[in-house]
């Protein structure tokens, strides 16, 4: 049976070249974002791909995360990635901090994940063996923090973890695994042209790690490649 994923954050970046890798695997993909009328290449993909459909989404809206969820009630979900992510604004350093903004990227980052889970529960449970991954971010990590800074994105992204390991234990009783991962530094408008990989092997490295995923992996910390990060 052809198998269902769901993103967010899906008109550029990483989630983009996700939603093309799991088309190209045979995957009926939904696709959200916040203007799918400005998404030209979701849009010239719904040429190519009957089993691409597009959906406005902005994660923050949690009315909107409800009503979709209500639309797609019959729609078994087997995988959901909960990939939208706001860095917030960069280069700010100690004494620098801007609370609006961090009320923000904590809202997108951290809150909007936990909401999406909580509305997509449903659509989970009807698929055998299913996934909610949330792409989180080295950066949240405490042990790999040599350089401090970037208060804002990484409390947003510690906070993320805490969501998933407790997510994981609540959702483990439905059979859901539920697992934090990290992209690598990834060449895109957040990561900057100096990051690591692209977005192919970005995804492609997600995507080998999420088809071997086990139970025993659920509440865990992976990189692209599979390599365990610690907390
Ligand atoms: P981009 O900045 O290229 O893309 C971010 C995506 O998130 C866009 O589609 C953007 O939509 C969407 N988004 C932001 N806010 C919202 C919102 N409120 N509602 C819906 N969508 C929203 O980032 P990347 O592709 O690099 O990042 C993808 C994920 O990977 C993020 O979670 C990021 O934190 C994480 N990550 C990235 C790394 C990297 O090196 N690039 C490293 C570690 C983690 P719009 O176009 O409308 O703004």
């Amino acid at each position: 049976m052809q198998k269902h994923l769901l993103i967010t954050g899906a008109n550029r970046g990483i989630g983009l070249t996700l939603v093309k890798q799991y088309l190209n695997d045979g995957w009926a993909v939904n696709a959200c974002c916040r203007q799918p009328e400005k998404a030209d290449e979701l849009t010239q993909l719904q040429i190519k791909y009957d089993s691409l459909t597009l959906s406005q989404l902005d994660v923050t809206d949690y009315t909107a995360v409800e009503q979709l969820a209500d639309n797609l009630a019959d729609i078994p979900i087997d995988l959901l990635i909960n990939n939208a992510g706001y860095y917030g604004p960069k280069g700010a350093s100690f004494g620098d901090t801007d609370v609006n903004e961090w009320r923000r990227v904590i809202e997108v980052n951290t809150i909007a994940p936990l909401k999406i889970a909580e509305a997509f529960l449903p659509h989970l449970t009807q698929a055998q063996d299913a996934a909610y991954v949330a792409i989180s971010s080295k950066m949240g990590s405490m042990s790999d923090n040599n350089s401090g800074g970037a208060y804002i994105y990484r409390s947003s992204k510690a906070a993320l973890n805490s969501v998933v390991k407790s997510l994981s234990l609540d959702l483990d009783p439905y059979g859901v695994k539920v697992v934090a991962l990290h992209p690598g530094w990834v060449r895109t408008d957040m990561g900057g042209p100096n990051g690591l990989i692209d977005t192919y092997e970005s995804a492609a490295g997600l995507k080998q790690v999420i088809s071997k995923l086990s139970c025993s992996d659920s509440g865990g910390f992976f990189d692209y490649l599979g390599n365990k990060i610690l907390w």
